[in-house]
């Protein structure tokens, strides 16, 4: 399965323009196999998978389905890829950093047709993935490339007669298991600080979306990674629990629902793997009267929106401060009924479809269970068109604490608007979840926004913004929404074991 060159490539991407540059709506599928020792091969079971455009439901390809006998192969070839006198394991660690940096590049130079396929497979818009989703990957990969060579340990001050020392060495063989909403930076944020600590592995992509990841694996052997570095499998649950169980894997790194978090845990219990989670959320969005209304409206809506909802830290509790709610309702209705559903290539396009069938039907039955319970729908509530996995952007007000709405995990474009009157009532409101991933605060008091900062259970909290990534800052979750941080210099002491060595030091004899 040779790359043909001359469809990919377009041109070096420069993500600082305006507009993308013209997607390629029709990108041909080269990769479709497993990964397996940087070679493309098939299952050994013979089976296959189907990946289909959530926009029209029509399949782009059959892919190639891991099974048991796969990832014996896949974490046998990543424990040889690991072993100590591997090519991989005696690079320098700024060749690693090098190796990392040309993988960006790769990503760069193939940015139009990398996006395309993501759109493809995932139904985000086109101008969300080239200038989101890829830019993001090559900034993250560029980020760890440069972690390689500075990840060092320390000499201590030990008893005197000892010279004691500590080696930040790879924590082993990781098995890395994505998700669909993101399924370009989600791989990124697990090859990155791998590779940059020197681990070797095993990712599964989510079965919605195996595309780009596999040919992510294509700029991994292209780029010049030793073979068994990193593996590549496609398929099922059933995989990323093979994953988990098999003993030669020394860590596990999953995003991903809360429940499928729990099962990794009990999994990865009897061998004591190192894992990382991150999971789910139902993160509140406080926002006090004295805020600037029309910006809250807009950032809340954003916060709820982006990725038509699919987003782990979406801002899926907007609690509102009385004296402004009946206003903010209306702007964010209008606000939301101006979304420009529809063609996720198109460039005016701001909103694709859900990822499946199954999520669509999810998110449409949890809305008729808002109407229900007594939610007032203001806007949307239904599919949008009739071809496709589309949900007419939604928002709900009255929306009371109990609700099936506002306490489940809905992934999709449903924004529930809570009326609070006071600070500490609305604290308690927004620390009453199991989750703990995200919140933000929108308010002019610093002093207040101080307050309910220190006050809020989350791994990350906004002041006036929302959805604010950055690469050097650790993103993770408090509570059932993980364990664990990725980015920043957290992220990469995930994939590092410190080991400690004392030298006796002998008095010289003269
Ligand atoms: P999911 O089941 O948690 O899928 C995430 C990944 O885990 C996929 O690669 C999946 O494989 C794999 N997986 C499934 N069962 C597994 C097991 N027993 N052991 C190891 N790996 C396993 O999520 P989903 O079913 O796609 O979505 C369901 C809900 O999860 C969503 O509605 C949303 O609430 C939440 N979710 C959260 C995030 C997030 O970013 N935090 C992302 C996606 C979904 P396959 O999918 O290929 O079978
Ligand atoms: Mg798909």
């Amino acid at each position: 399965m040779l790359r043909n060159i001359s469809k990919i490539v377009t041109q070096k991407a420069n993500f600082a323009t305006a507009a993308a540059p013209a997607p390629q709506t029709n990108p041909e599928i080269l990769y479709t196999g497993l990964f397996i020792n940087n070679e493309w091969v098939k299952s050994s079971d013979g089976k296959t998978f189907q990946t289909v455009n959530p926009a029209n439901g029509k399949v782009i390809a059959d892919v190639q389905q891991a099974g048991q006998a796969d990832v014996e192969q896949a974490v046998q070839a990543a424990n040889e890829a690991f072993k100590l006198g591997s090519p991989w394991r005696r690079m320098d660690a700024s060749q690693r950093g090098l190796l990392i940096n040309k993988l960006a590049s790769l990503v760069e130079r193939d940015a139009t047709y990398l996006a395309s396929l993501e759109t493809l497979d995932n139904g985000k818009p086109y101008q969300a993935s080239y200038f989101h989703d890829v830019a993001a990957v090559v900034k993250s990969l560029r980020y760890y490339a440069g972690w390689a060579d500075k990840n060092h340990g320390y000499t201590l001050p030990a008893d005197g007669n000892y010279f004691a020392y500590t080696r930040p060495e790879p924590v082993g063989v990781c098995g890395q298991i994505i998700p669909w909403n993101f399924p370009l930076l989600m791989a990124a944020w697990k090859l990155g600080p791998a590779l940059a600590a020197g681990c070797s592995l095993v990712l599964k992509p989510a079965e919605q979306t195996p595309l780009t990841a596999l040919y992510i694996a294509q700029l991994v052997k292209e780029a010049g990674f030793p073979a068994g570095v990193v593996n590549v499998l496609p398929g099922f649950g059933d995989v990323g629990a093979a994953i988990v169980a098999h003993p030669k894997i020394d860590k596990v790194a999953f995003t991903g629902s809360t429940e499928v978090g729990k099962l990794i845990q009990r999994g990865a219990a009897d061998s004591m793997k190192r894992i990382t989670l991150e999971l789910g959320g139902k993160s509140p969005n406080i926002i006090f009267a004295d805020a600037d209304l029309n910006a809250a409206v807009e950032q809340a809506h954003h916060a709820l929106f982006y990725n038509m909802g699919q987003c782990c830290t979406a801002g899926s509790r907007t609690f509102v401060q009385d004296k402004i709610y009946d206003k903010f309702v209306e702007l964010a209705a209008q606000r939301a009924a101006k979304r420009r559903v529809g063609d996720p290539f198109h460039h005016e396009t701001d909103h694709g479809p859900q990822i499946d069938g199954e999520q669509q039907n999810k998110i449409l039955s949890l809305i008729e269970t808002g109407k229900q319970q007594g939610a007032k729908l203001e806007t949307g509530g239904s599919r949008a068109g009739d071809v496709g996995y589309y949900v007419q952007p939604t928002v709900f007000s009255n929306v009371q604490d109990h609700m099936d709405i506002a306490r489940t995990e809905i992934f999709g474009p449903v924004q529930q608007v809570l009326r609070f009157s006071d600070v500490d009532e609305v604290i308690e409101r927004a620390n009453n979840t199991e989750y703990g991933l995200a919140a933000a605060v929108y308010t002019k008091d610093l002093d207040r926004a101080n307050y309910v900062t220190q006050a809020l259970r989350a791994g990350t909290v906004w002041v006036n913004d929302y959805n604010v990534f950055c690469n050097q800052v650790p993103f993770g979750g408090f509570k059932q929404s993980g364990l664990g941080r990725e980015n920043g210099p957290y992220g990469i002491r995930n994939y590092v074991e410190n080991k400690s060595v004392l030298v006796k030091l002998t008095a010289k004899n003269s």
